[in-house]
């Protein structure tokens, strides 16, 4: 399991369509609205993903 790092919610990354990179690791998220969050200010959001 990921975790969406913009809502902590758990995410199956082979079953996300919503998945962004940064800083060579990539993310899953739940919905498109979290990845364009995420997208906004990556930095915020990457440093608190496990
Ligand atoms: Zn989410």
């Amino acid at each position: 399991m990921a975790k969406d790092p913009v809502c902590n919610m758990e995410v199956k990354e082979s079953e996300s369509k919503f998945k962004s990179q940064h800083g060579g690791k990539t993310y899953s998220f739940c919905s498109e609205e979290c990845k364009e969050t995420f997208e906004e200010k990556p930095e915020q959001y990457a440093a608190g993903a496990a």
